[in-house]
């Protein structure tokens, strides 16, 4: 059993395979955010061997998997929830010497990790995951029908992007890392290179979470680099069989363009940001502007505005109500504390961008966000431009990535032609009375333009739920159909595989006729749910 002591060793190594690798004298540091230093240990760029040796451990590890039970696989998440509360305030201390993000965030944010690691097990013991399909036989059907049974299974080796602004729940023991372990894929983490210690220390307790359930060693592996070459060979490994990212347009698309090149093409689902459009209706501002004011500037600079969630964009009508609301938003951010942002390079390109939108013609800038003095600190922007100015400027439409806004001033009659010229989304928000009339062709436009629609609220903070969505139309995400938070994120790494006639002996325990599984199935078009308790006849599977 690996104690808590070696465990917390984090000591600059690719962990392949459950053993410590540094070929490469090539070597990085983290920086910290507060102060622009570099952390005093360094870590290893994994060479092209180290990253084949885990894709070859990761698909010797699948075979091993396959033959688990439920309940094995949801031992292994539930052991790595575990060990992650385990390592205490360590893990905390050192997210935050790398990310800056702050200590009480970052415990939510490992609650969170961990809850999902827990709701990913329960999802795995019911056996849902499955979508065990069975149509009998009919051969009285015109024409007649073979017994067709199909399920879900797992992929193959994952291959697992960490993004920089969620260090714990969309990086190493993140939402991709848990949804792969749940379909039954061994993954390889590429750990992002602004917290190498943290992935490293999570990686840790990911191996000393297989170790307690007696997994394969290859069921995961973490390879550091910061540099692309590390990322494209960990895509290009033919044992590679799909990728789950999070982070910037320019990589997630370069990621899906080699992915889709290969020989043998794989699945990248990358999900790359959104500007979450916020509609305020003008009975809305007049009933409650102050109050939605409050929620839209908790909402943008939360996380210093370094969420994929954050809302970007506000449409407002023009007249009274909309200044005004500008006048309540403006006067919050000038009073709003943020803390640095994740790296010099997200620094530098935000101070870039802000500098370019602040001289599109028809723009102003009512809030400027000068950077500050020492790390990477940037204050808060806020910017307003007309309908016409937001049409005519395509650069108005992209994602500012921290604490910046833009309203638009929409006259009456203006706000489908203004919002169609929107890309695809993660989200889009609507502030708006109950009883507003003329809803309905809104509602049908952001269908089109977005994965999750938010009813007077704010789209930060996506709900590990079985109904989530966190996805959307290109450029959000590669995959519109498949979202990254939730239940159904596990469908990225599965694949089905459909039985035709096969004697029952011979099917998956999944489709066997008695449900030896006791798992939710849909047999001749009709959900028939498990069994309660008590009521099934045993059959070992
Ligand atoms: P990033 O540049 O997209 O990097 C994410 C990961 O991809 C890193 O591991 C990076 O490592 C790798 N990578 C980048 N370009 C690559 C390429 N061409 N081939 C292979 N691997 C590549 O994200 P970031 O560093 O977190 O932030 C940069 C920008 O991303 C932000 O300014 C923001 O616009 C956006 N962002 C979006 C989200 C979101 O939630 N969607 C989250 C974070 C950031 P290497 O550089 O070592 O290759």
């Amino acid at each position: 059993m690996t104690t808590h002591s070696q465990l917390l060793n984090v000591t600059g190594a690719n962990l392949i395979a459950g053993r410590e690798s540094r070929e490469s004298s090539d070597r990085f540091t983290a920086f910290d955010p507060r102060t622009g230093d570099p952390g005093e240990l360094a870590f290893p760029e994994a060479t092209p061997a180290e990253v084949a040796q885990a894709a070859d451990a990761a698909a010797e590890a699948l075979d091993v998997l396959r033959a688990w039970p439920a309940a094995r696989i949801a031992g292994l998440l539930r052991a790595i929830a575990a060990h992650l509360e385990d390592v205490g305030d360590a893990l905390i201390h050192l997210a935050d010497s790398e990310t800056a993000l702050g200590p009480e965030r970052l415990a939510g944010e490992r609650a969170r990790t961990c809850a999902q690691l827990r709701a990913f097990a329960s999802v795995v013991e019911d056996g849902w995951h499955h979508e065990a399909i069975i149509d009998h036989r009919d051969p009285q059907a015109t024409p007649p029908r073979p017994d067709l049974r199909r399920m879900q299974t797992p992929i193959g080796p994952v291959a697992v992007f960490g993004a920089s602004n969620f260090p714990l729940a969309f990086s190493v023991p993140g939402g991709d890392t848990a949804s792969a372990l749940a379909a039954g894929c061994p993954g390889v983490a590429k750990g992002h290179p602004s917290h190498p210690g943290t992935s490293e220390l999570c990686a840790r307790v990911i191996l000393a979470a297989a170790e307690d359930v007696a997994a394969p060693s290859g069921v995961f592996s973490l390879v550091h680099g910061r540099g692309h070459e590390v990322g494209q060979s960990l895509v290009l490994a033919p044992q590679i069989r799909a990728v789950g990212f999070t982070g910037s347009y320019r990589a997630g698309r370069a990621l899906f363009d080699l992915g889709a090149g290969r020989q043998d093409p794989i699945p990248v689902y990358a999900e790359m940001g959104s500007v979450n459009p916020v509609i305020v209706t003008r009975r809305a501002l007049a009933a409650r502007g102050e109050q939605i004011a409050e929620g839209f500037v908790a909402s943008m600079t939360a996380g210093a505005g370094q969420f994929c969630t954050k809302p970007g964009i506000v449409f407002a009508p023009e007249g009274d109500e909309g200044l005004e609301f500008v006048g309540h938003v403006a006067r919050l951010l000038r009073s709003a504390e943020l803390g640095p942002m994740l790296n010099e390079a997200i620094w530098q390109g935000l101070g870039e961008q802000l500098a370019a939108t602040a001289g599109i013609p028809g723009v102003e800038t009512v809030v400027w966000g000068a950077r500050g003095a020492q790390g990477f600190r940037i204050a808060p922007s806020l910017f307003k431009a007309d309908a016409k100015a937001f049409v005519d400027h395509p650069q108005l439409r992209a994602e500012h990535f921290g604490p910046s806004a833009l309203v638009v001033t929409v006259p009456d009659g203006a706000l489908s032609d203004t919002i169609s010229q929107l890309d695809g989304g993660l989200t889009a928000t609507v502030h708006a009375e109950d009883d507003e009339a003329d809803l309905a062709d809104l509602r049908r436009l952001l269908e089109a333009k977005a994965g999750r629609l938010v009813w007077n609220g704010f789209p930060t903070g996506a709900a590990v739920t079985f109904a989530q969505h966190h996805g959307g139309p290109y450029p959000a995400t590669t995959a519109p159909a498949h979202t990254s938070v939730g239940a159904t994120a596990i469908r990225r790494f599965q694949r089905p595989i459909a039985y035709q006639d096969f004697p029952d002996s011979r099917l998956p325990a999944e489709l066997r006729e008695s449900n030896p599984l006791n798992i939710p199935r849909l047999v001749d078009g009709r959900w028939v749910d498990r069994q309660p308790p008590g009521t099934r006849k045993t059959e070992s599977p």
